[in-house]
């Protein structure tokens, strides 16, 4: 099986670059942002109590995230692999992911990072709000609190990839093409 964590903070092109990798090595993707939206418009308890959360750009309890990610596990046995798009975000997630992973007789392939400065990311943030509906995306003290999020909690899980030998980083700046290129030729190196 092929397992892959993208990784990179808020408006690195995870989910762009992701919907490309899923087609061309038939995985299924899992974005806890995208899973979490959904919860919200089906109304659900679960996306009750997120909803604030991410409105406000904070993370959201590991418990409800490994949950998720534990469900959708179960519920896709015969998959080629998977790729995680915006989880595991903090230490205690990528643990439970390697317990889920381990616990259906599999692993993390290796974790790839996207590389994008913190200018471009809010640029781009903001130029998806004007078309994303995501409230979190249309306001600089929300996305600086997302970069924060990112930045105390998150980018320290890049350690945990690298002492187990796992982790790659490509440039996230460019050309969609150019950068889906780079990342293809990591993938096929792990
Ligand atoms: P995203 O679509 O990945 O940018 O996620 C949007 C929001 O959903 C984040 O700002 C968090 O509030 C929440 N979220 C998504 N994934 C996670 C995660 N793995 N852990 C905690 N919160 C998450």
């Amino acid at each position: 099986m092929l397992n892959i964590v993208l990784f990179g903070p808020p408006g690195a092109g995870k989910g762009t670059q992701s919907a490309k990798i899923k087609e061309k090595y038939q995985l299924i993707h899992l974005s806890t942002g995208d899973l979490l939206r959904s919860e919200i418009a089906d109304g659900t308890e679960l996306g009750l109590t997120a909803k604030k959360l991410m409105d406000e750009g904070k993370l959201v309890p590991d418990e409800v995230v490994i949950g998720m990610i534990d469900h959708k596990l179960k519920v896709n046995p015969d998959a080629n692999g998977f790729i995680f798009d915006g989880f595991p975000r903090t230490v205690a997630q990528a643990e439970a992911l390697d317990k889920l992973m381990e616990e259906n007789s599999t692993a993390i392939s290796g974790m790839i990072a996207l590389e994008v400065s913190e200018e471009e990311l809010t640029g781009r943030l903001l130029k998806r709000g004007e078309t994303s509906g995501r409230p979190d995306d249309q306001n600089v003290d929300k996305i600086k609190t997302r970069i924060h999020e990112y930045e105390s909690k998150t980018a320290v899980v890049a350690n945990y990839y690298k002492s187990q030998d796992k982790f790659k980083s490509v440039n996230g700046i460019g050309d969609i093409e150019d950068i889906f290129n780079k990342l293809t030729k990591a993938i096929d190196a792990l």
